[in-house]
């Protein structure tokens, strides 16, 4: 469903990604794990080209290379973003948050995108606070607006960049909740994050990456219960 070949990535002499191999299937769910500065973000931000890499690697969404030109608008339709930072639109209602994309790039009228939007923020227990500006929520109802949001376009597989790394720690469970429920519901997921517990029950995979390169990957007892490198062991020593 995603493939990912020999992908390397450079910022000017310094070399984030060393050819990464890697494939995911519908419906499955990846988390990322790795030390700071390994190369996780730039992998994800290359699954639809907010990174530009290096020439002779490849990545193919459901069967469409993802590189410039006409299609990849076509792409980023498809591939929906949560970072760390929620960046909502702040002069906009959460409900115009979500009805947002949907009206301009699918070209849903607004009546079809009000009746989208209220739906996916029920989904996410938001329902609520629909008219009100992104200021006045939580961080945690802020992050669970931008998943409703990037859920209105009905992507074919959600990227999440450390999704709780920026809420107080009372916050990190409501959202990681909304993950978790999505992740049964069948969406395709990459989910980098430095939440253990979550990744040991949620994914299906977990790969670790150091220096650029996955380094190991597997099921999340492999890797959180018999690890065979020792770098994996000695990160999740550092970090559980
Ligand atoms: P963290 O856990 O801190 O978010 P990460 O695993 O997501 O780390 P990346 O952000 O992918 O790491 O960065 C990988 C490497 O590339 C780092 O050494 C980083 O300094 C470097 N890097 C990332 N973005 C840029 C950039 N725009 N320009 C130059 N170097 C960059
Ligand atoms: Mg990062």
């Amino acid at each position: 469903f995603i493939h990912i070949r020999d992908l390397r990535k450079r910022y000017g002499s310094y070399t984030a990604l060393h050819g990464i191999d890697l494939d995911i299937a519908e419906g499955e769910v990846v988390c990322v794990i790795g030390p700071s500065g390994s190369g996780k973000s730039t992998l994800i931000r290359c699954i639809n080209l907010l990174e530009e890499f290096e020439p002779g690697s490849t990545v193919i969404l459901d069967g469409t290379p993802v590189k410039r030109g006409r299609a990849l608008e076509k792409v980023r339709a498809e591939v929906g973003m949560v970072f760390q930072s929620f960046n909502l639109f702040p002069h906009l209602t959460v409900l115009r948050n979500v009805m947002l994309a949907p009206m301009r790039v699918r070209g849903l009228d607004a009546r079809q995108a009000e009746g989208r939007a209220r739906e996916l923020l029920a989904r996410v227990g938001i329902e609520g606070q629909a008219d009100k500006y992104p200021g006045k929520l939580s961080g945690g109802q802020q992050q669970r607006v931008a998943i409703a949001r990037a859920l209105a376009m009905e992507p074919k597989v959600m990227l999440f960049d450390e999704p709780t790394s920026a809420l107080d720690p009372e916050m990190v469970g409501e959202v990681l909740d909304v993950m978790r429920l999505l992740a049964r519901s069948g969406v395709t997921m990459v989910v980098v994050t430095h939440e253990m517990g979550f990744a040991r029950q949620v994914a299906d995979r977990v790969i670790f990456m150091d220096g650029g390169r996955v380094v190991e990957e597997g099921t999340p007892s492999q890797i959180f219960d018999a690890a065979r490198e020792e770098r994996t062991r000695n990160f999740l020593g550092a970090v559980l």
